[in-house]
């Protein structure tokens, strides 16, 4: 901390300095940073497969990485390298709790059409077990803009509407800030989130507005991490290839 606030003060100093003065005679040695280097790491060939440091919370094979929420093992089904909601054996989610991560999801709604609105193809991932952002398929079928697929359910609509056909694998790459709650659970930073939906900008550092609420107003409810929850809204959605990089 201490060295960027160093180099806070010299690059004041050197801004104002060079208000008054000739930058050619500055050094640009001043304002290079060597000592603080990010980790390298290796990324993946395609954009979509993990990089060297993420956390595979789905590789296509088993249920390892999630249980049911209601307790016990997740019972949805897996096959040929996807999970599918089994209707009814309820929302799943990641056995190890989260606070800020990166994370890539991919996603398909079913291809035999069935419902409308929010009954087609309805799922959707809850950041830290309270904040959806919402799979559906909206691709050809119209609900509320902001709970239709993208939204952050009922806060933010999507920038866009970048839905593929139903049937076809979508991938949601997501950035996400936790909220930060002080003493007496006071909220001091609500949480952000950037989503891109098959590589497509659709929500840009928005605020969340609280946990996810069906009726009424998103409220806060203070809370340290927590996992990651997918929903069973009774229709076979899949999802495969989910990794996250805890930031
Ligand atoms: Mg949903």
């Amino acid at each position: 901390m201490s060295k960027y606030f160093s180099l806070l003060l010299a690059l004041v100093s050197v801004g104002a300095f060079a208000q008054s003065t000739n930058r050619d005679a500055l050094d640009p040695k001043v304002t290079e940073v060597w000592d603080l280097k990010p980790k390298k790491i290796t990324p993946s060939a395609n954009n979509s497969d993990a990089p060297s440091d993420a956390i595979v919370l789905f590789d296509g094979k088993n249920l390892s990485n999630w249980a049911s929420s209601n307790g016990g093992d997740a019972k949805w089904e897996v096959k040929d390298g996807a999970m599918t909601v089994v209707k009814g054996t309820g929302v799943i989610q990641t056995k190890q709790s989260f606070g800020d991560i990166q994370l890539h999801i991919e996603w398909r709604s079913p291809s035999v059409i069935e419902g409308e609105g929010q009954g087609r193809g309805n799922s959707g991932i809850f950041l830290q077990s309270r904040y959806e952002l919402q799979v559906l398929d909206s691709y050809e079928s119209v609900t509320y803009s902001n709970g239709q697929a993208g939204s952050i359910y009922k806060q933010h609509i999507p920038l866009v509407n970048a839905c593929r056909k139903p049937g076809e694998w979508q991938t949601y790459d997501v950035i996400y800030t936790a909220p930060k709650f002080g003493e007496s659970g006071r909220v001091i930073s609500p949480a952000y989130i950037t989503v891109l939906h098959n590589g497509v900008l659709i929500q840009n550092h928005v605020a969340i507005n609280g946990g996810t609420q069906y009726k009424g107003l998103p409220i806060y409810e203070p809370h340290g991490k927590a996992p990651i929850t997918l929903q069973d809204h009774g229709n076979p959605v899949s999802y495969r290839n989910i990794w996250v990089r805890e930031l």
